[in-house]
């Protein structure tokens, strides 16, 4: 892989490239953007060409050669110069306390592995390049701890911050580092990169639409999709439950939710072990979350007048169900709901309770009209 393969990203992908080649590279960026639209390939893809030993240039175009040994043993996976930060390291800290799964961003992490390593000079190659991964989980302890390394690192070092939250960094972290933004991707895009996978038409678009310009994200469900985890049926049963089913049978239907809900976190652990199993159990919890809104979201659409975009087009009749039990309003006011369920994700609330809570919210209105 190289940058010019980098999907979708044209914009972001040609500032970098303008940079190497007039010798203008920021010693600190920030790659912000929604999860799954290629910041992470971007930046293992700019960190190659750092410390790729024969560039390719050109008037505004650069690239890693592939063929040189820093090139090689980058592929490899194996490069000391490139070093990746992310939370999860807090295991292999000198006082690690037990913890292996932490939600916020550990200080000790940052002070170990990034500004301790900072200090090193590169081995094979000239420069060396952290990748410090879910930037926005860094608490202010830790932003402040890394305030000095970015303000004045050694002339060998390249710092990238990953960041889906940008509104998350404190001011003097954003001062000290050149933005690049990365955009949505488009539909069309997106459906015709899934079909490449292997999913089918109707299924791609949803998860296409589902998946809103995150390609990776959309590519990552069909992945699973593939690896039998069924989630575009569960999304079925869920869209159709709470526009159609009854209210006595909540409890059964969290139940059964909650029992697909892990049967799709174990074949995603399978898949990648790299994260967390308390992780991926919250980007699944939060998935399902997403299907409520985005059945919601339909509804409101469909109320005021528009349904070309709807995302649960494969279940209209289903939608037209849901916008008909209560005006743009109340079903507003869900929405909030399901995004306060989402806060509660990340504070380690019981799955159980949240699909109780998330399967209970649209009928709720339902009983107090009666
Ligand atoms: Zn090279």
């Amino acid at each position: 892989m190289s940058l010019k393969e980098i999907f979708c990203q044209d914009k972001a992908v040609s500032i970098l490239q303008r940079a190497f080649t007039q010798g203008r590279m920021s010693h600190a960026y920030i790659f912000s953007g929604p999860e799954g639209v290629g910041r992470c390939k971007t930046a293992r893809e700019w960190a190659k060409l750092l410390i790729c030993e024969h560039p390719i240039l050109q008037k505004d175009y650069a690239d890693s050669c592939g063929s040189c040994n820093c090139c090689r043993v980058f592929e490899a996976g194996s490069h000391p110069d490139y070093v990746e930060v992310y939370k999860e390291l807090v295991e292999f800290t000198k006082e690690p306390k037990g913890r292996k799964r932490p939600v916020a961003f550990p200080v000790d992490v940052v002070r170990e592995f990034l500004i301790e390593k900072v200090q090193h000079r590169p081995i094979l190659a000239k420069r060396r390049v952290f990748v410090l991964k879910e930037a926005e989980k860094l608490n202010i302890a830790s932003q402040n701890a890394l305030l000095k390394v970015l303000e004045e690192p050694p002339s060998y070092c390249s710092i990238i911050l990953l960041c889906t939250r940008f509104e998350k960094l404190l001011a003097t972290v954003k001062s000290r580092c050149q933005v690049v933004r990365f955009g949505r991707i488009d539909e069309e895009r997106t459906v015709e990169k899934l079909i490449g996978q292997g999913i089918e038409g109707d299924v791609a678009l949803y998860f296409a639409r589902f998946c809103q310009g995150r390609l990776g994200q959309a590519c990552q469900l069909c992945a699973l999709e593939l690896a039998d985890a069924e989630i575009y049926n569960t999304k079925k049963k869920v869209v159709s439950f709470i526009s159609t089913g009854e209210l006595s049978q909540v409890l059964d239907m969290a139940n059964w939710l909650l029992a697909e809900a892990k049967k799709i976190s174990s074949i995603w652990s399978k898949r990648q072990e790299d994260v967390s199993v308390s992780d991926i159990n919250r980007k699944v919890v939060k998935l399902f979350v997403n299907v409520v809104i985005s059945a919601l979201r339909d509804a409101v659409c469909l109320q005021l007048g528009d349904n070309s975009t709807i995302t649960n087009f494969d279940q209209k009749a289903d939608v037209e169900q849901l916008a008909k039990r209560f005006d743009p309003e109340a079903a507003a006011q869900k929405i909030t709901n399901c995004y306060n369920t989402l806060h509660w994700i990340d504070s380690a609330v019981n799955e159980k309770l949240i699909f109780e809570q998330l399967l209970l919210n649209p009928f709720v209105c339902d009983t107090i009209d009666v």
